[in-house]
């Protein structure tokens, strides 16, 4: 089955959403392979959020993402990339709340910038996000 790595966020993990975000991804058929709780630094922010580094959002994206802890996770399911990206919902927690009431930013996001969750929006990405926080990836 695919994979894909999902990140609470700093908003999340700060406002002790981790074990419950956590619930819901078992329940939803996901496997986790492994996780971690990770504090990044600028550099490895920068990095991860590269394409949109030219975005007017992007230094205010870096000191969001730098403020707190993340914890990161490998899921593992069919279509791991879609059905991750689908439960996380709209990357805008109040237009996920109007949209896709049912989803893990309209439950736990804040705002557009504040929405709890990330998700490898590729299985392309999934391989190189992945290898970033998790250095060996078994095959399966
Ligand atoms: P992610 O990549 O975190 O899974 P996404 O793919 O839904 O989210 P992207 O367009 O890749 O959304 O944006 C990356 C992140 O940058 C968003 O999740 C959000 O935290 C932040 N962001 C995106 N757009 C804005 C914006 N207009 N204003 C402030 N922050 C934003
Ligand atoms: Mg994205």
């Amino acid at each position: 089955p695919e994979k894909t790595l999902a990140m609470i966020k700093p908003d999340a993990v700060q406002a002790n959403y981790t074990s419950a975000i956590r619930q819901i991804i078992l329940s939803e058929g996901f496997h986790i392979l492994d996780e971690k709780l990770a504090h990044l630094d600028d550099v490895a922010v920068k990095s991860f959020y590269r394409e949109h580094a030219e975005r007017s959002f992007f230094p205010s994206l870096i000191r969001f993402m730098t403020s707190a802890p993340v914890y990161a996770m490998i899921l593992e399911r069919e279509e791991a990339v879609k059905k991750w990206r689908t439960l996380m919902g709209p990357t805008d927690s109040n237009k996920a709340r109007i949209e896709a009431p049912n989803s893990i930013r309209a439950k736990f996001g804040i705002d557009g910038q504040q929405n709890c969750v990330h998700g490898s929006d590729s299985p392309e990405a999934a391989v190189r996000e992945i290898s970033t926080f998790f250095r060996v990836l078994q095959e399966s």
